[in-house]
């Protein structure tokens, strides 16, 4: 029994699988070609769901930085803490959606 990722999900799930027991693709009887293609569409389909993830992050990180330097909230107020919080969820949610760009790119097929 082997480990292998699913074509559709990349949900790791054993080889003695006819489907996958996560999202239901039936690749039993898939050919090697048809699992490919079929791993390949997913992959840009997250790489495309990570790249348009990590332009949202970057809007609320600009916005917070924006705000701050335009408005110049009152320090201790809501709205200088709102900035802070999305600042730092923007560079934070940023930089995760890279690394995870990293590594999806790195995976092979
Ligand atoms: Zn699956």
């Amino acid at each position: 029994m082997a480990i292998i990722s699913c074509p559709q999900c990349q949900k790791s799930i054993s080889d003695k699988h006819k489907a996958c027991p996560h999202c239901n693709a039936a690749f039993g009887e898939m050919d090697a070609e048809t699992k490919t293609r079929l791993a390949a569409r997913t992959k840009t389909q997250k790489q495309q769901s990570l790249m348009n993830q990590s332009f949202i992050a970057l809007i609320l990180f600009l916005g917070g930085f924006l705000v701050l330097y335009w408005q110049h909230p009152v320090p201790g107020s809501w709205q200088q803490t709102a900035c802070y919080g999305a600042i730092a969820i923007g560079v934070v949610w940023y930089l995760v959606n890279r690394v995870r760009l990293v590594f999806l790119k790195r995976k092979k097929l």
